[in-house]
């Protein structure tokens, strides 16, 4: 049997990538915002090597049968896989590479402070062992926003570390989080993030909706008065502004379960298409409906 421990994320995209656990949970487990991962028994685990040889070999059995049918790329599971240390994650690239000679890139979830602990050197060597198109949640580039949820870097960090990663050869998709803001300023925090998604090369930026659980932090802020969640309508009205200002060539996505109408196009190439797609939604479904959707949400 596979390592898989506690319930696995992953993004929309690597459906078909090879999962293997390599860590589990999250280091940071501070964003006020979020109940993930809080099924585990700890804050973040590392696997054992052994572990993941064990969990290699019985992929390579797995997928025998299915000639033809090699995985091309692994996704390392966790919350931030990328905080192993460069000669741990050196050691994965190996392993993956002895039991799938074939496999050409590794991806995983990552965190900007993951990035700043790697030399530019490292990086490089990473990307040269297969390491590439990362999942990067930066929720938002609103600094007000990122301070008061914990999320322990700012828009500059973002801005820096990505290009860090460019230059390095490592591309990657973000996500964000429509409804980080609070109420009055999903505008503000949309505009702060196009600003700086507009000077870095994102492949995919894809958004999810704050869907707020009783069990998260973020809830406890909200009871005692400190913060107040944005209307339904203004997450839309966000999510327009947010694609309005993007200018850079960039897919657009809006998957998972957190919104109640999905989408994925091309930028700028559907822009108009997208944001009349968005009018209508502000305009014909009513608040009432979309609150209903987010009540219905039962977990992400
Ligand atoms: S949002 Fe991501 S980084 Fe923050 S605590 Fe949750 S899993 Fe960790």
């Amino acid at each position: 049997m596979m390592h898989y421990t506690g319930t696995i994320w992953r993004p929309p995209y690597e459906a078909s990538s090879l999962l293997l656990e390599v860590t589990a949970g999250c280091t940071h487990h501070r964003c006020k915002f979020c109940t993930l991962y809080t099924d585990l028994p700890f804050k973040f685990r590392m696997s054992p090597l052994e572990d993941i040889e064990a969990d290699l070999k019985e992929a390579q059995k797995m997928y025998r049968p299915f000639i033809g049918r090699k995985p091309a790329r692994t996704f390392l599971t966790g919350a931030n896989p990328f905080v192993l240390k460069y000669d741990r994650l050196m050691e994965i690239a190996e392993l993956i590479h002895k039991f799938f000679p074939r496999m050409e890139t590794i991806g995983s979830f990552a965190r900007v402070t993951d990035v700043t602990q790697k030399s530019d050197g490292e990086l490089t060597a990473l990307h040269e062992a297969g390491y590439d198109r990362l999942t990067i949640g930066i929720e938002t580039a609103d600094d007000e926003a990122l301070k008061f949820m914990n999320k322990g870097y700012f828009a500059a960090d973002i801005l820096e570390q990505c290009k860090r990663l460019e230059q390095a050869g490592i591309r990657y998709s973000f996500f964000y989080l429509t409804g980080i803001s609070g109420a009055g300023r999903g505008e503000i925090g949309a505009k702060a993030t196009a600003a700086v998604c507009n000077k870095l090369h994102p492949l995919l930026i894809g958004a999810n909706m704050l869907t707020i659980y009783p069990d998260s932090e973020l809830y406890q802020e909200i009871r005692h008065g400190n913060w107040k969640e944005e209307r339904e309508t203004e997450k839309y009205r966000e999510v327009r502004t947010l694609v309005e200002a993007l200018e850079i060539p960039v897919i657009f996505a809006a998957l998972g379960a957190s919104n109640a109408f999905q989408m994925q196009e091309t930028l700028p190439r559907d822009k108009e298409k997208l944001l009349a797609f968005l009018d209508n939604v502000i305009k014909n479904v009513g608040e009432d409906e979309l609150r209903r959707y987010r009540e219905s949400v039962r977990h992400l």
